[in-house]
């Protein structure tokens, strides 16, 4: 059956850190385009990551005015990605649509997202153009994808962040996918699907600071390489064996030097340098092996990947 959004229910994904002036003109921008849309059932899940701001006060009051507003209160702050998997895991539509609280994710744009789920695309994703962030910001998280496109086994596309619409089906598999990290633009890819990106002008944030922190977009970025690649590890394998060799060469010339007397010298110095930097090097492939067994031990303790304190207008029984 063709798809047509007059027959389908749209639920919006939101993460919510500290955007109480946000949230009043995010929603009302949301609401105009949903008016228009004319979809038979809408629902808005802001996840509410802990914030300390009056942000769970103004969904309280959204939710008053209306009720297809609906939230999950997070037991503290774990995080942009434990967040949109909150909604995720309760959002009830028959299409899904993520995007961020701050309005840099373009409420406008998203008629065009879901003009491609209408035509058949399974995960429409929007491509960052134009981003109007700090020149640093920019650059490190296009170097970024390019890194994690290059290093994983699936093809990542560009500059494509939260801000997508799943169809229903796609949304399942992402709740169904058993690990802890869940890093989604990433699984997303994963998922596979019919997918494609959409050209979408990423706006300014409406007020305050960017709330992911350098610490927490680094974290994001090894989990990013991390749990979509061993490829590191295969090259750490590889300078294992150039090193090795070079090594037995050197030893090779040596006894060669001495038997048949040969004129080659090794000054001291040069040895003493190469078993620096090899041990160094070591230290270096531990620390990313131990990255990989701290990522093991991070799966291997199921602690819950975010903790729920309250939820209102979310059905218990889970999403259809
Ligand atoms: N956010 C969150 N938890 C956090 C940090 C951010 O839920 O610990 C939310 C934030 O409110 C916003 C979205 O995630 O809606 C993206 O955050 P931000 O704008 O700081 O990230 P950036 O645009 O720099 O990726
Ligand atoms: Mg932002």
């Amino acid at each position: 059956m063709a798809r047509s959004i007059r027959d389908a229910k749209l639920a919006f994904v939101l993460p919510v850190f500290n955007e109480e002036a946000t949230l009043p003109p995010l929603y009302q921008a949301l609401k105009v385009e949903i008016d228009r849309l004319k979809p038979s059932d809408y629902e808005i899940v802001f996840v509410n990551d802990g914030s300390v701001d009056g942000s769970l006060e103004v969904l309280r009051q959204l939710r008053r005015q209306d009720p297809c507003v609906k939230f999950v209160g997070l037991s503290r702050n774990f995080g942009h990605q434990p967040a949109i998997n909150a909604g995720i895991d309760r959002a009830d539509g028959d299409v899904v649509i993520l995007m961020d609280a701050d309005f840099q994710d373009d409420p406008a744009a998203v008629p065009a997202l879901l003009r491609e789920w209408e035509a058949g695309f399974d995960v429409v994703y929007a491509i960052r153009v134009n981003r109007k962030e700090g020149g640093i910001r920019r650059f490190l998280s296009a170097a970024f994808y390019r890194i994690l496109d290059s290093l994983s086994e699936t093809r990542h596309p560009l500059n494509a962040g939260i801000f997508s619409v799943l169809d229903r089906r796609v949304a399942a598999v992402l709740r169904r996918m058993p690990e802890r990290n869940k890093y989604i633009s990433g699984l997303r890819t994963y998922a596979g699907f019919r997918q494609t990106g959409v050209p979408v002008e990423r706006l300014a944030r409406h007020a305050g600071t960017p709330r992911q922190t350098w610490r927490k977009i680094a974290k994001l970025a090894l989990d990013g390489l991390f749990s979509f690649s061993y490829r590191p590890l295969v090259v750490l394998s590889i300078t294992g064996i150039f090193f090795a060799l070079t090594g037995f060469l050197t030893v090779g010339v040596m006894v060669a030097r001495r038997l048949f007397d040969l004129p080659v010298a090794f000054p001291q110095w040069t040895a003493y340098a190469a078993l620096i930097a090899i041990g160094g090097l070591q230290l270096l492939w531990l620390g990313m092996i131990g990255v990989y067994i701290g990522r093991i031990y991070e799966e291997v303790k199921q602690r819950p990947y975010y903790i729920v304190a309250e939820q209102e207008g979310i059905r218990t029984d889970g999403p259809r």
